[in-house]
């Protein structure tokens, strides 16, 4: 991505990122709307829905497809991964959501092996359960919780964990690392024992919204779209592009830079190099055929998206 005139910051950095000219519409797979067809009609038996969505980007992508529905029913927001989020914006996090009508919020890091966050949830839920409006007091307590959320923001690893805090039970919930990989069918899992409460696993792939060319690319970047739908060059220049806007300059160091940089192919072609990622190409010249070791700009872009996804380039807040 090249910078245009008047697109520099102060520091020599980016001010704003060309978007160019793309297409968001193909970006999410089909079987995400019988999801909701799904989702839909199990809604009646549900009695509160945590909505799961990743911490590093809280009001990005949300969908709202459930607002009228999620209206009359408790709802709690579980803010995950923030082991890779920048929690020092947390306060400000809470302050928005609360002026959006969102009031029950919890920052979850859902592979940690016990999670405080984690714990709370079922005190949580039944509170809030028991203190909506259509709840009615009955003798065998037992509840329905739905976990939805857009592909990849762990909505598995959540119920894992809830399983595995609540009834020290292993995992039910197959865990994928590629975005949408929870199929569309509906299984009833127990998450607790007293009170009793189930929850439907696997429902909740919702489509992300997408309001605009840059919230698709913060969801690309955070890994809940495919990559290869985006591509991978372009979620790397925006990745350099938001680090930058964000002083993390932890890519420096890891890479061997001289300094931080705004221009994508070089840094590219540093990690190429650094990390022995070349490729050889054959020249058709007019002597006869030469063979050329290039980088491998993909392969090193793919190594620095991986790197920031595992949080080791530094923890980042990409909405505020
Ligand atoms: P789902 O598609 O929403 O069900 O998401 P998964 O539970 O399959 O998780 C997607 C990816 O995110 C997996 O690679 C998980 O290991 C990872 N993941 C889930 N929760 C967390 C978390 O709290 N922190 C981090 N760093 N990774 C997580």
């Amino acid at each position: 991505m090249r910078l245009r005139a008047g697109q520099l910051g102060t520091a020599g950095f980016r001010s704003a990122f060309d978007f160019g000219q793309r297409e968001t519409a193909r970006w999410f797979p089909g079987h995400m709307a019988k999801g909701l067809k799904q989702m839909r009609a199990r809604l009646r038996s549900t009695d509160c829905i945590i909505e799961i969505h990743d911490a590093r980007i809280p009001f990005s992508g949300r969908n709202p497809l459930f607002q009228e529905s999620l209206d009359i029913r408790p709802r709690l927001l579980v803010l995950n991964k923030m082991d890779l989020a920048d929690t020092s914006k947390k306060l400000s996090v809470l302050k928005q959501l609360e002026r959006e009508g969102v009031k029950n919020v919890l920052f979850t890091d859902c592979l940690k092996q016990r999670d405080d966050s984690v714990k709370k949830i079922v005190p949580l839920v039944t509170k809030l359960i028991e203190s909506a409006a259509r709840f009615h007091r009955e003798e065998n307590r037992s509840y329905c919780l739905m976990v939805i959320g857009v592909p990849n923001v762990g909505k598995s690893s959540l119920i894992n964990a809830l399983r595995r805090t609540n009834l020290k039970k292993g995992k039910a919930s197959r865990v994928g690392g590629e975005p949408g990989i929870t199929k569309a069918i509906l299984t009833k899992i127990q998450v607790c024992e007293r009170p009793i409460i189930h929850l439907l696993d696997t429902p909740g792939v919702l489509p992300p919204n997408i309001e605009n060319i840059e919230t698709g690319m913060k969801l690309a970047l955070c890994g809940t779209i495919l990559d290869h739908l985006v591509g991978e060059d372009v979620i790397a220049d925006y990745l350099l592009f938001s680090l930058n806007r964000l002083q993390q300059f932890g890519y420096v160091e890891r890479y061997d830079l001289e300094a931080p940089c705004d221009d994508i192919q070089h840094v590219l072609k540093h990690i190429a190099v650094k990390l022995g990622k070349t490729q050889r190409v054959k020249a058709i010249t007019g002597v006869g055929d030469i063979t050329m070791k290039v980088p491998n700009y993909t392969a090193a872009a793919y190594d620095f998206i991986r790197a920031f996804r595992k949080g080791e380039l530094g923890k980042v807040m990409l909405d505020l």
